[in-house]
């Protein structure tokens, strides 16, 4: 690990925690679970054995208990008296599904709305082949259903399409009720079961078939010994932040240990590498029968490319769809994604999910039945992403809100609990260690003219068309650029340009004049409408009149006022008495107003928000220059200190404080020139500009 790199966990696999705990509960002793998800996924499985009569201990706990399971023996569960409910898991229902068709009770299985709409026909046609009786409640081939299990005969089984929930439920009623089972897919799916399955002392045979993958339990053993393992971290859960590391280019700062790398969940691994971003897995291992590393983002952190996958691949990375869709929306061309129709019932219809949100963001894509196209862009991207109940949707959408120049909501966040408990917090945690390191902040790159969502088109034409004047508003911390930035972007632009920092300097100067600043609680509103401050606009650039006379740009900037502005600008009567001030600027065809509070109180709805900020010795360089003075290491010390207490002072007053508005852009200007600065901003402005 390279030095002032973070290292982090992901959770337990979700697949490896649940098949754990349902083969530990048909076990013969105790299995001991070590690191086991406890998402709401394995937790409503946990749920349902309990209501078979299967004790289970210590998987309501942190993650770094282990779950018990006392197993009985292969056919010991009891019919449960309720409904076993088994919420938004599509793996648990169906395993369990299997299970149960051998276990001699009755029992209803059941889930949440969008588990509902999912297909069971896939596994109810085998298992009732194999002998148990299904009976669906209320439509056919949705939950619920009722099974009543035992008296199982062996099948051959053909699966039309690759599906280890499809296979590990009719292994699974192989096992339980001891017959023999063979399975044959077009393509391998994963096999967590397969390894568990052997570790547990049953003969599985496998290998490559005409057209596919054969696994085949031919003789199960009478008993299953318990598990004992160490679950390992989820590859699923670690694809969301390989693809944030792939997106921000930490390289390998940022390394993801102990994820499970078994060859048959890796397949985003080679896309990735297509892509540009090299993953290695670093000190791998064996661990109960899973190969496990620890991960780091190799490649030089440039420009994503664009990838295509097709049919042959998808098995690999079912799950990592979602991030890698929103991966494509970042790299340069189209991405082409096929195949993939499985995706249309999972947890939500996948293709459809992405699709919608990924256009709802202002990226350009294509839906196909069984795919996606996907334009890669490097403009801005905004707006509120629906996450249909789908965890990975959610996930995948927060990652690419994660990273510098996107500004993404997500409408139900807490639906990541499925299978990924913390990840908001994990998130945030590499998000504040990375920008801690002065990184995380939008660079545009090569100027294309990026593709626009409608939603940003309409949301240009209201904001432009309501008060005809398309407002850009850029805050920041003192000393940051936004002066000359917004100046000479209105020049450009052919914008007014608001300095509102010289009204609050303007208000101070009158006061201190008018010697009220010593006592600055008890100005009065009478007070500053004596100031009588007015806007004088010459062309679209604006002069502070104060009294009838035009104030001088020296006696604004005098050190005087600099160093009372910040109290004076803390009280509520004078950002009241300015705020109308300000809006009447918003004039013509477009307005720049700078200061701090543009984008969070004075133009909430401004079309384009920026915050820029720069390295405290930087602006402090840049405030030396702009009074001519000369920059040593010890001016650069004192300067840097006294913006630091100006921006203290400005972000923790209660009114409206210096804060980077939720849907600004930040922009760091540490190592921009006033020009690229310039250029970022228009940019910026260019990809919410109505089509003319
Ligand atoms: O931008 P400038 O350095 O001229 O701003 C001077 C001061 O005016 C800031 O430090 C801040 O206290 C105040 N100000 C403000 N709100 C704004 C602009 C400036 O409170 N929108």
């Amino acid at each position: 690990m390279r030095s002032g790199g973070l290292s982090i966990r992901v959770p337990g696999d979700k697949s490896i925690t649940q098949r754990a705990l349902i083969l530990g509960a048909m076990a013969d002793g105790e299995s001991r679970i070590a690191g086991a998800l406890r998402g709401a996924d394995p937790l409503a499985t946990g749920r349902a054995l309990a209501a078979l009569g299967v004790e289970i201990d210590g998987l309501d706990a942190g993650e770094d208990q282990v779950v018990r399971i006392a197993g009985c023996g292969l056919r010991s569960w009891r019919s449960p008296s309720g409904t076993l409910d088994l919420e938004n898991s599509g793996t648990g229902v169906r395993l369990l599904a299997g299970a149960l068709a051998a276990q001699p009770l009755t029992a209803v299985l059941a889930g949440d709305e969008s588990l509902s709409r999912r297909p069971m026909g896939r596994i109810t046609g085998p298992l009732r082949r194999m002998g148990a009786s299904i009976r669906y409640l209320e439509r056919p081939g949705v939950l619920p259903f009722q099974i009543v299990g035992g008296g199982l005969n062996g099948i051959r089984h053909e699966g039309r399409v690759a599906s280890a929930q499809v296979k590990s439920a009719i292994l699974f009623a192989g096992v339980g009720g001891g017959v023999g089972v063979e399975v044959r897919e077009p393509r391998r799916s994963r096999d967590h079961s397969e390894r568990m399955l052997e570790g547990m002392g049953v003969e599985v045979v496998e290998g490559a078939a005409a057209e596919g993958w054969l696994v085949r339990v031919p003789e199960p053993p009478p008993r299953l010994s318990p598990l004992q393992m160490q679950v390992p971290g989820d590859f699923s859960s670690a694809a969301f932040f390989l693809a944030w590391a792939a997106l921000v280019g930490c390289g390998d700062l940022l390394q993801l240990e102990a994820v499970g790398v078994n060859p048959t969940r890796t397949g985003l691994l080679p896309a990735l590498a297509r892509m540009g971003a090299d993953v290695r897995v670093l000190g791998r291992r064996s661990e109960g029968g899973e190969a496990v590393g620890d991960l780091v983002v190799g490649g030089d952190g440039s420009a994503l490319h664009a990838v295509t996958v097709g049919e042959d691949e998808i098995p690999g990375m079912v799950d990592e769809v979602p991030i890698l869709a929103v991966l494509a929306a970042r790299a340069e061309g189209v991405s082409r994604i096929s195949g993939a129709g499985e995706l249309r019932v999972k947890e939500s219809d996948r293709l459809a999910a992405l699709a919608t949100n990924l256009r709802r963001i202002g990226v350009a894509v294509e839906e196909f039945d069984d795919g996606l196209e996907v334009e890669g862009t490097d403009a801005p991207l905004t707006g509120v992403v629906e996450s249909f109940h789908d965890h990975r949707i959610a996930m995948a959408f927060g990652i690419l809100g994660a990273t510098p120049g996107c500004n993404i909501r997500i409408d139900d966040p807490g639906t990541t609990d499925v299978s990924f408990p913390g990840f908001w917090d994990l998130l945030g945690r590499v998000r504040t260690w990375w920008e801690s390191m002065g990184h995380g902040t939008w660079r545009p790159g090569p100027g294309k003219r990026q593709p626009r969502s409608v939603a940003q088109d309409a949301r240009a034409s209201a904001v432009a068309g309501s008060a005809g004047c398309t407002v850009v508003a850029i805050d920041g911390s003192a000393g940051s650029g936004k002066s000359t930035t917004a100046a000479a972007v209105a020049g450009q632009l052919g914008y007014r340009h608001l300095d509102s920092g010289a009204l609050y300097r303007a208000v101070t100067l009158g006061l201190l004049d008018a010697d009220l600043a010593m006592a600055v609680e008890t100005v009065t509103p009478a007070d500053l409408e004596a100031l009588d401050i007015a806007i004088e606009w010459r062309d679209a650039a604006m002069a502070v009149r104060m009294r009838g006379v035009r104030v001088p740009e020296e006696a604004l900037r005098a050190a005087r006022v600099t160093s009372e502005v910040s109290a004076v600008s803390a009280l509520a009567p004078v950002r009241e008495h300015l705020l109308e001030l300000q809006r009447a600027a918003a004039d013509g065809p477009g307005l720049v107003a700078e200061g701090r509070d543009m984008g969070t109180v004075v133009f909430p709805d401004a079309a384009v928000k920026i915050y820029l900020d720069a390295h405290p010795r930087e602006r402090a360089r840049r405030r030396i220059r702009q009074r001519g003075g000369s920059a040593g290491a010890a001016e650069i010390e004192e300067e840097a200190r006294r913006l630091k207490d100006r921006d203290e002072r400005d972000s923790s007053r209660s009114l409206a404080p210096l804060a980077r508005a939720g849907d600004a852009v930040l922009l760091d200007t540490t190592h921009m020139d006033p020009r690229a600065q310039m250029e970022a901003v228009i940019r910026l402005v260019r990809s919410v500009e109505p089509s003319p």
